[in-house]
């Protein structure tokens, strides 16, 4: 199945994190990383004391199951010593299932497509970027979405800055 995945960091070298998770999704075995966006800055969501977020969305092709993949990007979630402090808090990383090709998956621990992405302009730019024409399950094109979060502060990272990050 053809996947897109959110990634998010707003702790210890975000942008140096993003990266380090697209080269370990790549490395495992059954998934192949087709192509990501940029690494884009955002403010966060939630609770306002804490800093900015790095944000990008990655295109996988996956061998599995949706749960499969939902396990997989939670070990490395725990892997890059995430820790839940509070709802929308800040995080080392973030990986979300936002699409899975057309499938509607209404598990307990599994919705998708992920419910917030159609009102989160750091989901809809990134995504947009590797796939302008990409659609809900139901046909409606997500470039439709844009314009409703159009107020949203979402900036791509100049290649200075991604690099300055980067050690
Ligand atoms: P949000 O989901 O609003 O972006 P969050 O990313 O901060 O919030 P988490 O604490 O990372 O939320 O995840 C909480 C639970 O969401 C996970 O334990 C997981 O089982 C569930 N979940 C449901 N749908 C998805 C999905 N599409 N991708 C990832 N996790 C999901
Ligand atoms: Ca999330
Ligand atoms: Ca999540």
């Amino acid at each position: 199945m053809q996947a897109f995945i959110g990634l998010g960091s707003n702790l210890d070298q975000p942008a140096q994190r993003l990266i380090s998770a697209l080269h370990a999704l790549q490395r495992l075995p059954g998934i192949d990383l087709l192509s990501h966006s940029r690494l884009y800055r955002s403010a966060p969501i939630g609770p306002q004391d804490q800093p900015d977020y790095v944000n990008a969305v990655a295109r996988l092709q996956v061998n599995g199951t949706p749960h499969q993949l939902l396990h997989t990007l939670q070990a490395l979630e725990l892997a890059a010593g995430r820790q839940r402090l509070r709802h929308w808090g800040e995080r080392t990383l973030d990986l979300d299932i936002l699409l899975l090709d057309s499938q509607h998956i209404d598990a307990p621990d599994l919705h998708v497509p992920h419910p917030q992405m159609t009102c989160r302009a750091f989901v809809l730019q990134p995504l947009l970027e590797i796939a302008p024409g990409a659609l809900l399950p139901d046909g409606t094109a997500l470039s439709s979405f844009l314009e409703e979060v159009a107020e949203q502060a979402v900036t791509p990272m100049s290649e200075l800055d991604r690099d300055a990050l980067i050690e």
